[in-house]
């Protein structure tokens, strides 16, 4: 793969200790960053010219189940409980293994046309090893980085989770994709008995693989004893969610290294309870980030990031004012917080962080150019906060692995058209047997 030198743009590496954004080159070589540094001389190198334009680490979509694309917007009126019942208790049934293709290619495609690089995939509608295969490929079609996190539909709290798909996933699937890693959605330590819960957290850490659970308010069920006295969290253990967990829990995961992914848009809307954000942020932590549902919310991964960030910054004045009797006078959360949850954040979730989150020497070349040229951003004084405040119309080029997957605002290497038919189709079909049941 031949080299591409990036010029001209503002970059937000997000390393620590380096300015919030610098004018420097930035090199690609093959599929990771080989310089980052002002005036690289690099004769054999493509010019890029990104003048007007901020670079910032691709983002981190930590947690989508992407799955449900075909039934964008179904549920945009769905309490929590309604989703439950009526996608989780209805559609599901009748998904096939295209339906699964489909949705994650199309879902993938959005998520890289957001900005998205590296996406957390909670594949929670494997039924078959067909549907698990399918939505692998979808993923690999799109061309994004991935962490296929293997789920089935709700079943059996004693049931526990089908490792004979897990090897057979490693040893072939996903082994032979260099984008995509593995990793276990599973019902956990809230969902599974507790006996269940421990031998799934044990398969996980035995194969070294990302372990993620969903929890969602009400009284913490006896697994997480269970999965704490086996001494089973830690910095591979994703806890999705979180909403409401007590106090001495969240400080007790955060201890062990456990990362959070929080997916505001809906945890607000639908009634999962409060946001964990500010309950990390107290104990030294902070989220990754999730749009978790196309069927309810919409999938900008930015969108979710400032929505994480008015919210916190709502409490934190609110509590202010309650106890200092005045407005505050410094913000408590600020817009480069909220851009590391979208980045660095999602990739230590996913355990990818020594790969992608930060644009510097050896990581690899996963970047978004945002341009700040356009009319809801210039003259973007503050170019983190520029990148921060991007919408999807400001979103110029995406490059996965040093391949540009996007350009001059116009997704590369896929018929959009057929895409889009495929998905409709296969939307209408299972809205038509969810309606017949
Ligand atoms: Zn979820």
């Amino acid at each position: 793969m031949s080299r591409t030198l990036l010029r001209g743009a503002r970059v937000v590496t997000m390393t620590p200790g380096r300015p919030g954004a610098e004018r420097v080159d930035v090199l690609v070589d093959g599929d990771r960053v080989a310089g980052v540094g002002q005036d690289l001389d690099v004769p054999d190198a493509e010019p890029v010219d990104l003048a007007g334009r901020v670079l910032i680490p691709g983002l981190v979509n930590a947690h989508l189940h992407t799955w449900q694309t075909g039934l964008r917007a179904v549920g945009a009126d769905w309490t929590l409980m309604e989703y439950l019942t009526l996608l989780h208790g209805g559609a599901v049934q009748h998904y096939r293994p295209d339906d699964m293709y489909v949705s994650n290619l199309a879902g993938a495609l959005n998520q890289i046309n957001c900005g998205t690089t590296t996406l957390g995939d909670w594949c929670h509608n494997s039924l078959t090893p067909e549907h698990a295969d399918a939505a692998v490929e979808g993923l690999v079609r799109a061309g994004i980085r991935a962490v296929f996190l293997h789920g089935t539909p709700y079943r059996d709290p004693d049931l526990p989770h089908p490792l004979t798909e897990i090897d057979r996933l490693l040893d072939g699937p996903v082994r032979d994709h260099a984008l995509l890693t593995l990793g276990m959605a599973v019902q956990g330590p809230q969902y599974s008995s507790p006996d269940t819960a421990v031998a799934d957290f044990r398969a996980a850490a035995e194969r070294g693989l990302v372990v993620s659970l969903h929890q969602s308010g009400g009284d913490l069920a006896p697994g997480w004893d269970a999965v704490r006295a086996a001494e089973l969290f830690g910095p591979r253990t994703n806890v999705v969610h979180g909403s409401d967990l007590p106090d001495t829990w969240v400080k007790a995961l955060v201890e062990a290294g456990v990362t959070f992914t929080s997916t505001p848009e809906n945890e607000l809307g639908q009634g999962h309870g409060t946001p964990v954000i500010g309950a990390l942020l107290r104990h030294g932590a902070a989220p990754s980030l999730g749009t978790d549902v196309d069927t309810v919310v919409p999938g900008q991964v930015l969108t979710a990031a400032r929505i994480a960030l008015a919210h916190q910054r709502s409490l934190d004045h609110a509590h202010h004012r309650q106890h200092a009797g005045t407005h505050a006078d410094t913000p408590s959360v600020t817009a480069k917080q909220a851009l590391a949850w979208a980045t660095v954040e999602g990739a230590k979730a996913l355990g990818l962080a020594d790969q992608v989150g930060r644009i510097e020497p050896g990581m690899q070349a996963d970047l978004v150019a945002v341009d700040t040229r356009a009319l809801n951003l210039w003259p973007a004084h503050d170019p983190v906060a520029a990148a921060l405040h991007a919408d999807l119309a400001n979103i110029e080029a995406v490059m996965v692995a040093g391949r540009w997957r996007k350009r001059d605002h116009a997704l590369l290497d896929c018929d959009l058209s057929e895409v889009k038919d495929r998905l409709r189709s296969s939307g209408e079909r299972l809205l038509h047997a969810m309606d017949a049941v």
